[in-house]
């Protein structure tokens, strides 16, 4: 067609040329002479200005012609990378013309959702799409045909397989030259791994990692959506239960944590299958409204039960007790057989709660009261328990402030040797001075253990006691020298730095560290005993010695004790002040007594009060007393004066009958 082209053009322009050529040779050359005159002037003059019409005219002709090639070139060059790019693209490229029908499909089409182009033609593409998502696509089609650029869009299509592919989609109109939209172009890319990415995000976002139980933040969610809900209706009541698992730590300290895992995911399930059966028992009348109640895992062996449109608290505190009698039926976890006790608090929608939080700090206190009145109990929310939390945050909030300005105080309290009967050493104990009243730790110590600031205090308090022992040291040289005892809580015991801390204090303050006697109860030691027997070789290695105190309440098994590298066993006050009036008592300070000596560890006798105990702590061969007998705690002054009485006096008992009192 092309070379027809410039063929046909090539003689045109050659049939001009010679024509032109002709009638200017014939004017110009005056071939006529005869015929000169004013006609043949003009007509001479006419014809050349028509060859050069002419002429020009070929020229532009030439010129258009050239034009024209280069745009053929264009479009065929453009239409070539257009099939390039829509047969290549990972993106689905359609063009249906104005009633719908596929004009054009790319092959993405068969990759993406499976179909072959012939199947395409052959298909209708309305039915492929998801029938919730037909409207949707027929009116962006619809906006697309008449504002020429259709918006976004995500819509689903049906995958040959039968699955849903996810499709997120634009149109753009092709108009003809009246401006009227005759086809349109349709990009589609399959997103459904982004959504499903998405998806998993948002779920983890709101769900529990380990059970997959709603966490935390979606409970909080639930909750403030039911408070805004028992606000407009007075007759929607819900509550919430907060679900503790008793001792848990005992599981994963002895087990180890893949088992402690598997023990609260089958929690997890035997929650959700109970809350769905107990809610059928507790409230037959609710019929359907089971699904709307949330169980939750907080985190730790926590899990938190939204109980929606409950009739009475009563409900609440039913729908508890079950749940409860369903865990303690025996789980088998990677072949233990584990008995697990939950305790509940139970937060109530009628308390005057505004904010989600609030109710699930209420049913946390309320928890928390369970578990001190027992354990395994269940306990509702009252007013006299906010009062408490509060009076505890108040506490919580003047110890920060007591520890600042220094308000702390260290008494000691003498530890004397039965048999020489003079002073060897001293307990370290804290007192908080709050204005004109001297705080015992019995008022304080729960709230510092369980804030944590106990492990600043008892820095401070090991660091002045290595000093006082320095000092007293130096005023009563001893063989063997003077001893210092600090208590160690489990909050310390825990802690990865305590020996590291321990080691400072006693380089800083100079003292020869077998002086210092370090004091865990029986019960911290044997609540994990691999990790304590670890921590307690820890701090032996610092040259320091160790006592276990309150020995006899907690159930210390003999080969466990044989296997710590303590020095001392302090028997519970409790036996030592019931040993005269109670053969029972006595019989197991006798056992204790005798234990410790097979073990060559020595005894200390917490808590002697009178003269008939010192006798006979002594009949029984314990080696030291400490107690109001001899002394109660009192400041370095007071300590100093007895020192100073008892060392230094022949006559020793005397001198703490005269100190006793103070
Ligand atoms: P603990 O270590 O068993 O200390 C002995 C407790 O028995 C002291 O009470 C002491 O005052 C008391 N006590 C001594 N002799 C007698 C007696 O003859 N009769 C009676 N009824 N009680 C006697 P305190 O000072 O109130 O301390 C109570 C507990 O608080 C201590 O028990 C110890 O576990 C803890 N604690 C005290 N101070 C500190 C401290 O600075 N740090 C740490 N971590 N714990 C401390
Ligand atoms: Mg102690
Ligand atoms: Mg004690």
């Amino acid at each position: 067609m092309e070379g027809r082209e410039w063929w046909l053009w090539g003689l045109a322009v050659v049939v001009t040329l010679v024509l032109t050529f002709g009638i200017v040779s014939l004017t110009y050359f005056q071939l006529h002479p005869q015929t000169e005159g004013t006609y043949w002037t003009d007509l001479k003059e006419w014809v050349r200005g028509l060859a050069l019409v002419v002429l020009l005219f070929d020229i532009y002709t030439l010129y258009q012609h050239l034009q024209l090639q280069r745009i053929r070139r264009q479009l065929a060059e453009r239409d070539e990378l257009f099939q390039l790019i829509t047969e290549n693209a990972a993106d689905m490229i359609a063009v249906v013309d104005d009633a719908g029908r596929r004009i054009y499909n790319s092959p993405a089409y068969q990759h993406i959702l499976g179909y072959s182009v012939e199947e395409l033609k052959t298909t209708s593409s309305i039915e492929q799409i998801h029938p919730d998502d037909r409207l949707g696509v027929l009116e962006a089609a619809r906006k697309a045909r008449s504002t020429g650029q259709g918006q976004r869009l995500e819509y689903r299509m049906r995958h040959k397989d039968g699955s849903w592919r996810i499709l997120e989609s634009t149109a753009s109109a092709i108009r003809n030259a009246k401006g009227e939209t005759e086809k349109l172009v349709i990009v589609n890319r399959d997103i459904s791994e982004r959504k499903r990415a998405e998806e998993m995000l948002a779920h983890s976002a709101f769900h529990d990692g380990l059970t997959n139980l709603p966490n935390r933040a979606l409970l909080l969610e639930r909750l403030q959506r039911a408070l805004v809900l028992s606000k407009r209706h007075r007759d929607y009541k819900f509550a919430v239960l907060f679900i503790d698992i008793d001792e848990f730590k005992v599981f994963n300290d002895s087990l180890g944590h893949k088992v402690g895992d598997d023990i609260l995911v089958q929690i997890g399930q035997r929650l959700t299958a109970s809350l769905r059966e107990v809610d059928t028992i507790s409230r037959p009348l609710l019929g359907q409204s089971s699904k709307d109640d949330t169980l939750a895992r907080l985190g730790g062996d926590e899990y938190t039960i939204l109980l929606e449109d409950i009739r009475t608290p009563s409900d609440a505190i039913r729908v508890a007790e079950r749940l409860q009698s369903r865990l303690a039926v025996p789980f088998t976890v990677q072949g233990y057989e584990i008995v697990v006790n939950a305790s509940v608090g139970i937060a109530l929608s009628t308390a005057a709660c505004a904010h989600a939080e609030d109710l699930l700090r209420d049913a946390n206190i309320a928890m928390y009261r369970a578990k001190r009145a027992g354990k395994a109990r269940c306990e509702v929310f009252d007013t006299a328990m906010h009062e408490g939390a509060v009076r505890r945050l108040e506490l919580e909030t003047e110890l920060r402030k007591g520890m600042e300005l220094g308000e702390f105080r260290t008494h000691y309290q003498p530890i004397i040797s039965l048999t020489t009967g003079r002073i060897t050493g001293f307990e370290a104990l804290t007192r908080w001075q709050r204005g004109n009243r001297l705080l015992s730790p019995a008022e304080f110590i729960t709230v510092a253990e369980e804030t944590g600031l106990i492990v600043p205090m008892n820095r401070w308090l090991l660091c002045e006691a290595c000093e006082q022992l320095r000092s007293w040291q130096r005023q009563f040289p001893a063989e063997p020298p003077l001893s210092m005892s600090v208590n160690i809580t489990s909050k310390e015991f825990a802690h990865p730095d305590l020996a590291k801390g321990i080691g400072e204090t006693l380089r800083q303050t100079a003292l020869d560290p077998y002086n210092l006697q370090l004091e865990i109860t029986e019960t911290i030691a044997m609540a994990n005993p691999e990790k304590a027997a670890s921590v307690l070789s820890e701090l032996k290695s610092l040259g320091v010695r160790l006592s276990v105190d309150d020995f006899g309440t907690g159930y210390s098994s003999l080969s466990r004790l044989q296997q710590f590298p303590v020095d001392a066993l302090k028997i519970d006050r409790s036996f030592i002040s019931h040993m005269d009036s109670d053969p029972e008592s006595h019989k197991i300070v006798k056992i204790i007594i005798m234990l410790a000596q097979s073990l060559g560890l020595v005894t200390v006798a917490e808590g002697t009060e009178t003269e008939e105990h010192v006798n006979q702590l002594k009949a029984l061969d314990c080696s030291f007393a400490q107690g109001y007998y001899f002394c109660k705690p009192a400041d370095q002054h007071v300590i100093s004066a007895l020192l100073l009485k008892v060392n230094s006096s022949s006559s020793s008992a005397k001198a703490y009958q005269a100190s006793a009192g103070t």
